[in-house]
């Protein structure tokens, strides 16, 4: 019998979705055909406007309007605020939300959006409906209380640091589980050799290769980064990944470059890309940090979304895998430095990279969706069996 989860998400971003797809990846792997999973985006398609605009806005708001963005986020960011923010917006959005479970009760309840927390879970338990409801926090340090909800049947989180915050906000410690953030097992799969992979992605195989990537969206002053490093010349080559962003990508088609440049749109290859280069340059998504830790690239930090995304910068500097560097002259002084003298360094970066990526972290993430589902149906069907047993013990009395 296939169960099915029902999967919140919402493309603000590309972290989201590429967290829900590897969850669905692994259970597939682990259980084949056991499960089937809906991956809903539900800002979109069940909020009601301004909401549902997000999905559009989020770039620009993160982009041009960031001294909004970061307003709106830390203004929010307080327990009871937020408490006070969801309650108020209740009435409002809970009849496009309703839309949501107008459907068979799904066996779990999945949520990797901030945003899908509180609501459905409040409008599922008033729906009568028992399924286990499982949050997956895609923001390894910087939570927004938004994120947190105590009702929760588990919460899996990506750090320790995050496990803290989670209690804090009141989820019982046994409800909680630090997994590791969940990227997609084609990362934890061995991918072909660099020289390989350049010839595959038609790089030069002569030159290290620099990535530089915004996120899905392609986000961050990624064309001045590009212009600033090929202008340096250094000893590499650049492999540019503009992401959902087609003006960046028409743009950056357009230069006559100094160095071997090679330009993406939004790619579905990323294993392969990140196997193909030697340091990665991007803004602080953590989707991006967890997948190059893997790959074992040394990162530059080009920017950060204020608020979600801060704690993750102080997390890559501490850890010893990269630096912080916004202005494009500097990034690329960077580039120059460890790839013509600060060889070691890099090599130092890579391994500890290596070490710290967690490659089978959706597959944790998956045996404990299954052994709750399972523990679940365990308990209703226990229940049913008491409820039966009492009946046959009244009827033979
Ligand atoms: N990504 C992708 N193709 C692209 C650009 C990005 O698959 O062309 C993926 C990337 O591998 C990562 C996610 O999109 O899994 C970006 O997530 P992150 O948390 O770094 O940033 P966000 O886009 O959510 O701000």
């Amino acid at each position: 019998m296939t169960r099915d989860i029902l999967c919140l998400s919402s493309d603000t971003g590309g972290g989201h979705r590429s967290a829900a797809q590897a969850i669905s990846e692994a259970l597939q792997y682990l259980y084949p055909n056991a499960y089937q999973v809906e991956i809903i985006d539900a800002l979109l398609h069940y909020s009601p406007f301004p909401l549902n605009r997000m999905v559009y806005w989020y770039r620009p708001l993160v982009n041009e309007g960031i001294y909004l963005w970061k307003w709106m986020w830390k203004s929010t960011a307080g327990r009871r605020r937020t408490n006070l923010l969801l309650n108020l917006a209740y009435p409002y959005v809970r009849g496009r939300v309703r839309g949501l479970f107008q459907r068979p009760e799904p066996d779990a309840i999945l949520s990797v959006h901030p945003v899908f927390q509180h609501i459905p879970l409040r409008m599922v338990r008033q729906l009568g409906w028992r399924a286990p409801f499982i949050s997956v926090i895609t923001d390894p340090i910087s939570i927004h209380p938004v994120w947190l909800y105590p009702q929760v049947d588990l919460c899996l989180v990506a750090t320790e640091e995050a496990r803290q915050r989670a209690l804090r906000a009141g989820i019982p410690a046994e409800r909680i589980r630090v997994t590791g953030m969940p990227v997609s097992l084609k990362f934890a799969q061995k991918v072909n050799d660099k020289l390989s992979l350049r010839a595959q992605l038609g790089l030069a195989m002569d030159r290290p290769a620099v990535l530089l990537v915004g996120g899905g969206e392609g986000m961050g002053p990624m064309f001045e980064i590009a212009r600033a490093v090929a202008r340096a010349r250094p000893p590499a080559q650049l492999c540019i990944i503009a992401g959902r962003n087609e003006g960046l990508r028409r743009q950056l088609e357009a230069v006559s470059w100094e160095i071997p440049t090679r330009i993406f749109g939004f790619v579905t290859n990323m294993p392969e890309v990140m196997g193909a280069c030697d340091l990665i340059i991007t803004k602080a998504g953590p989707g991006t940090i967890a997948e190059a830790l893997i790959m074992g690239l040394p990162i530059i930090i080009s920017g950060f979304i204020p608020g979600q995304e801060e704690g993750n910068v102080r997390w890559v500097t501490e850890q010893g895998v990269g630096i912080l560097a916004q202005r494009p002259a500097a990034i690329a002084a960077t580039v120059k430095e460890w790839l013509e003298d600060d060889k070691e360094s890099l090599s130092r970066m890579a391994a500890r990279a290596r070490a710290l990526g967690r490659p089978q972290a959706a597959l944790d993430i998956a045996r404990a969706i299954h052994e709750l589902i399972n523990a679940q149906t365990r308990s209703v069907m226990g229940t049913r069996a008491t409820a039966t047993g009492s009946n046959r013990d009244f009827r033979s009395s």
